[in-house]
């Protein structure tokens, strides 16, 4: 594909009309001019006034404006078909966390992607929140001691109906675990590698509802993460890492940094808009970016997981 001008809009449809398409993607393009939301396709559910919508993607490919590029914001089950066939109509692809439903059907992707010279995005949307960025230059060139992760909240809360999550490739408690991965492979020396983890896995379902992860950061510093979807109230997403000099304190999904000298940071949520303004710089240079680390510890988790029943959950 020619590589477009900078100035160019990038026309772009929104697949998967959901929460995280209605809360983030769409309000994230209004807001940013050098993209113009051209469609919407969801099977299901309503579009957008003012916005054409389309039952699938084979629809508006074939009867829809013309395009630059989607964002694929369904359930990770479906995502690899959506992208292989936005990929061969020569359309730049942006693919929401987790990338897809294996590790090998991404990898597939990325080849595609770079055969067809489109970009490819595995948007990893936490990186983009603001203290993270500031806590990996801190921890730079720090020898770490250790860390630890702890991420916990309520599936009820923060994933009502969703079946999908809770069925092979859907991730069950990795959904949300899978972003803290995503922060700590890039504020942490790597590579980090997965030594242990035990699922606990309701009874009636195919996905973990809790899980705990023994890793290891380059270096030999241990790791422990602590994922749980039965914590209600306030959510804890938190990420304390030991060093020589004191803690550092990653909080609130990344948005708040505290250091050993007592200073702290808290800055509002921008991920998205800071992920598209990403998204336009890949496309603007010809390249793609798909990192694999967080998905392929997760992908480990299951490997070399122990598996713990658990009382049946229902929603
Ligand atoms: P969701 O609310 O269940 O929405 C998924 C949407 O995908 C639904 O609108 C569904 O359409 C649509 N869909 C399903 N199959 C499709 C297909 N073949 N073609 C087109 N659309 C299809 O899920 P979500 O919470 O938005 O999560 C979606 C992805 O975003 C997940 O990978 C999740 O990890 C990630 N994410 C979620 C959040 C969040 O806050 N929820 C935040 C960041 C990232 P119908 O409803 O019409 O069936």
């Amino acid at each position: 594909m020619p590589t477009p001008s900078p100035e160019a809009t990038i026309r772009i449809a929104v697949v998967g009309l959901g929460k995280v398409a209605r809360d983030q993607h769409v309000p994230a393009l209004a807001a940013d001019g050098r993209f113009a939301l051209a469609a919407t396709v969801s099977p299901g559910a309503d579009g957008i006034d003012g916005v054409p919508h389309f039952a699938s993607l084979d629809a508006l490919l074939a009867q829809g404006p013309p395009l630059d590029a989607v964002a694929l914001c369904t359930p990770p089950q479906v995502r690899h078909a959506l992208a292989a066939r936005a990929i061969a109509a020569g359309l730049h692809v942006l693919l929401e966390k987790p990338p897809g439903a294996t590790v090998s059907e991404v990898r597939a992707l990325t080849s595609e992607a770079d055969r067809a010279g489109t970009t490819l995005f595995a948007a990893w949307h936490s990186r983009f929140a603001a203290a993270v960025a500031l806590a990996g230059e801190w921890l730079r060139g720090r020898p770490i001691r250790s860390a630890a992760i702890v991420w916990r909240e309520d599936v009820r809360q923060w994933h009502p109906g969703q079946d999908w999550i809770w069925e092979p490739g859907g991730l069950g408690v990795f959904d949300p675990g899978i972003n803290a991965l995503s922060i700590a492979t890039a504020v942490l020396p790597g590579p980090v590698v997965l030594e242990g983890a035990r699922l606990v896995v309701p009874l009636n379902r195919a996905a973990p509802i809790a899980a705990e992860l023994d890793l290891r950061a380059a270096g030999g510093a241990p790791v422990t993460m602590d994922l749980d979807w039965r914590q209600t109230g306030t959510p804890t997403w938190d990420i304390r890492v030991e060093t020589d000099d004191g803690p550092l304190v990653l909080s609130r999904g990344g948005s708040s940094l505290s250091r050993p000298d007592g200073s702290a940071e808290h800055f509002e949520d921008r991920e998205y808009p800071a992920l598209y303004a990403r998204f336009h710089e890949l496309i603007r240079r010809g390249e793609s970016d798909v990192d694999l680390g967080p998905f392929q510890l997760v992908a480990d988790a299951f490997l070399l997981g122990r598996r713990q029943p658990a009382e049946a959950f229902h929603d």
